[in-house]
């Protein structure tokens, strides 16, 4: 791990780009985009990443069938690539206007990408650096814009059904039975379609009522009725829905929807943060938000963190809303995800609700979106480009007059800052909807509880249950309640330790350990995925098979099998969730109390409502506290108090136990006390020194490479010239800190060193990312630079 700088190396970054200063037209920090009308030819943002937007002219052929937001095919080197239209005419920085080659197809009559998301592209290419292609492809359902052959046949089609249609109608009794005479099944063939409206599917008339094809073909022959296809949606989610049942607002929820109502009927683009305590009634209060706007003729927007995780909201909304909800889900196929996208661009469709891409949903007259626990660090896509869903919500709701909700228990504190400040409207719910509060938190010392403990199991390893968390979950399972055990650590043991020399059994291509997972009987990465068998000795000292610590889910399941053997378990983790819905059978069977016990990893801490649960147990709080993040805290804080939530839902009240090393720790004693306020003023005057968000902007800038000191050298010239931009350019108030190596400072073979940029305003790091972006490595350069701002971790 030697990446001190060698002496005589030489500093000149292996990143393309040039100095500054150096660079025509650099006198510009911000770049201009107008667009320069010109006849004939347009800009077209290539889906392939990092293409970025190229000239073309329009061949005369193709005249009037181009327009913003339809998809192409252009020719590329000896290739085609498929793209949208950005803009018509040349953006006046492009310097120079080299012969520009012709398009060759237009693919699409009506845009696929309309006005305002193409509007929101384009800024989020800005302010994320990143090129609109790639957030243009991340905006729309799969297979629409992929195939390098730029044939744009993978894109989904529209699926068709054949139905039998009424051609005729047979006004009177006696009509038809002149036409029909003795062919009863043919008269009653006739009078179902009547009652079905007029048409019927063939499949559902053959296949569950039982006409024959020749009662069918009969019909067709006299001319009463015909075979035509028609269009149909693939939805899973379609279908009958239990209805909701009735609720009076508690005179805290009406306040807050009177305030929203307000902010709602102004089209101004209002945003507002709702605190509210778990099970204070965020949900009904979204819902009827979205209500009052499709009243309006508005649709609306509703993101959550994981949709897979949420089969309850779905089923929630769906009671209120019937086939008006569009959910994306990405567990749909293709043609399915396709159908809903379509659905809310035709208007069939008024609400959207998914993950963090359903920002992008094309719904018609936008009204209201909404983030539901917006502090979720899934909102943040990890790959290029790295946007998040919350910004881009807020951002579109300002563009589109529209009504932006975020909501939570514990903001995330960029959020809180802005409500504390002003910039958001604030609104608070206190209280929980159900008489009994929030349940009461006790801290679970562990190291006192180890030794207090009978030793009962004296074979067992590490010590997993304390004697007070062992006798409440044996309560709960003699009053037939239920309970959630949790711990943000999947895998049997996060490490394997020779007990004789101390060697750690580490990943080839990472620099992080490897998971023993003892069901599957192999040493697992968890971040590049590579395996490796158990070691039956040392691969250092050659001693005898190596011990096993920190403790995963799958050991948490064995011990609970051991110490509570007649109780229903279920495990919910990324290994027990392999199949597409395999989340929403788990969460069925703890719905329907099949389960007693339900063991997990942060999937488990979300959002779930079921009313029977009245123990969450914590194994051991302490897993996320010494990450090297400036979130840790945060992230603690915030996981603790929304899995706590979890616990006396219903009638009975419930109680949480959270065992810990570090009971003193400030974001444990907040999250016992139930005190975000308080968290919160304490962690925001921890984060005013070393000038993290929100009271200074972030970027994170990593260098990687498969050549160590490439990557080195790459980071220091770049981190350099960076001061070197800053200082030319007499800009104040941003600082280059680093470079040194990422925490985890080998991933997939690559090496990383990053560095970071600290702004006081918003506008002057992105000039600085601006300019960066155009160092961006290249094909065969070896290097990459990841652009990461508002980063939601520095790993
Ligand atoms: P949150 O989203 O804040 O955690 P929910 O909206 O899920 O809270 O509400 C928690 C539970 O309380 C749900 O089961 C919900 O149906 C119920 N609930 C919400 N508001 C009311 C109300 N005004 N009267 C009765 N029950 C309510
Ligand atoms: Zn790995």
């Amino acid at each position: 791990m030697a990446k001190n700088k060698q002496p005589g190396r030489s500093v000149s970054s292996n990143l393309p780009g040039k100095p500054p200063g150096e660079a025509s037209g650099d006198d510009r920090i911000r770049t201009a985009t107008r667009a320069v009308s010109s006849a004939g030819v347009c800009e077209v943002a290539v889906a392939r990443t990092f293409l970025g937007t190229l000239a073309y002219s329009i061949p005369a052929s193709l005249v009037g069938a181009v327009t913003p937001g339809v998809r192409v095919r252009v020719p590329l080197g000896g290739g085609v690539e498929l793209g949208v239209v950005d803009r018509m005419g040349l953006r006046e920085d492009r310097t120079r206007r080299p012969r520009l080659r012709d398009l060759r197809a237009v693919l699409d009559k009506t845009p696929v990408v309309d006005a305002a998301v193409l509007e929101l592209g384009r800024w989020i290419a800005d302010y994320y650096v990143a090129p609109l292609g790639a957030v243009l492809k991340a905006a729309l359902p799969p297979g629409l814009l992929v195939g390098r052959s730029g044939r744009g046949d993978a894109s989904p089609g529209v699926r068709t059904e054949r139905v039998l249609k009424l051609a005729r109608e047979l006004k009177t009794l006696t009509e038809r039975e002149r036409l029909f005479g003795h062919a009863h099944r043919q008269r009653e063939l006739y009078e179902t379609l009547e009652a079905a409206g007029g048409q019927a599917a063939l499949r559902h008339l053959t296949k569950q009522l039982g006409f024959g094809r020749s009662v069918l073909n009969g019909l067709v022959t006299r001319g009463v009725a015909e075979i035509v296809e028609r269009e149909v949606e693939r939805d899973p989610f379609g279908g009958p829905v239990e209805p909701e049942r009735p609720i009076t607002l508690t005179p805290a929820q009406e306040r807050v929807v009177a305030a929203l109502e307000r902010l709602g009927a102004v089209d101004g683009g209002e945003v507002a943060l709702l605190r509210g305590v778990t099970g204070s009634g965020k949900t009904v209060i979204y819902l009827d938000v979205l209500e009052r706007q499709l009243a309006r003729g508005r649709s609306g927007i509703f993101l959550v963190p994981e949709i897979a995780l949420t089969p309850q909201m779905v089923r929630r909304f769906r009671a209120r809303f019937g086939d008006a909800v569009a959910v994306l889900h990405s567990g749909l196929s293709r043609g399915e995800r396709f159908d809903a996208w379509r659905g809310l661009r035709e208007g069939r469709k008024r609400i959207a609700i998914g993950p963090r891409s359903a920002v992008f949903a094309p719904v018609r007259r936008l009204g209201a979106i909404i983030v539901d626990e917006e502090h979720e660090s899934s909102y943040k896509q990890s790959d290029v480009p790295r946007y998040h869903a919350r910004s881009v919500a807020v951002m579109r709701a300002r563009m589109e007059g529209a009504l932006c909700v975020l909501g939570s228990a514990t903001p995330a504190l960029e959020s809180w800052a802005n409500a504390r400040e002003g910039r958001y409207h604030l609104l608070e719910l206190e209280e929980r909807v159900t008489g009994h509060g929030l349940p009461p938190v006790a801290l679970v010392d562990l190291r006192a509880a180890a030794e207090d403990e009978a030793p009962a199991d004296a074979d067992a390893g590490p010590r997993i249950f304390s004697r007070r968390l062992r006798d409440a979950i044996d309560v709960r399972l003699e009053r037939g309640e239920q309970t959630i055990l949790f711990l943000n650590r999947r895998g049997y043991a996060s490490f394997a330790e020779c007990a004789a020399c101390g060697h750690v059994w580490s990943c080839d291509a990472c620099s992080v350990t490897l998971t023993y997972h003892r069901r599957r009987r192999q040493l697992v990465c968890h971040h590049c995925g590579s395996t490796a068998p158990p070691p039956d000795r040392c691969d250092n000292c050659g001693a005898p098979t190596p011990g096993y610590a920190g403790v995963g889910t799958e050991q948490v399941e064995r011990r609970v099998g051991e110490l509570f053997p007649s109780a229903g378990l279920a495990r919910m983790d990324l290994d027990t969730t392999g199949s597409k819905w395999a989340h929403a059978e788990i969460l069925e069977a703890f719905r329907r109390r099949e389960v007693d016990i339900l063991l997990g990893t942060q999937m488990i801490a979300k959002g779930l409502d079921f009313p029977h649960v009245t123990l969450v147990g914590v194994i051991n709080a302490d897993v996320g506290l010494h990450l090297p993040d400036f979130r840790a805290s945060e992230r603690t804080f915030q996981l603790l108090e929304q899995v706590a939530g979890r616990a006396g839902r219903g009638d009975t009240p419930g109680e949480v136990l959270v065992q810990t090393s570090r009971p003193g720790h400030y974001a444990l004693t907040a999250a016992a006390a139930h005190d975000y306020v308080g968290f919160a003023s304490r962690e925001l005057g921890d984060r005013r020194e070393p000038g993290y968000p929100p009271h200074r902007r972030l970027a994170n800038l990593v260098v990687s490479g498969t050549d160590e000191s490439r990557v080195v050298d790459a980071a220091e010239a770049l981190s350099e010239w960076t001061r070197a931009l800053i200082r030319d350019r007499r800009l104040e108030g941003i600082d280059v800190i680093g470079p040194a190596p990422c925490p985890i400072d080998r991933l997939r073979k690559r090496w990383r060193w990053h560095f970071l940029l600290k702004a006081d305003r918003a506008g002057t790091l992105g000039g600085v990312l601006r300019f960066l972006g155009e160092r961006r490595g290249q094909p065969g350069s070896g290097l990459r630079l990841e652009i990461d701002r508002d980063p939601e971790a520095l790993l």
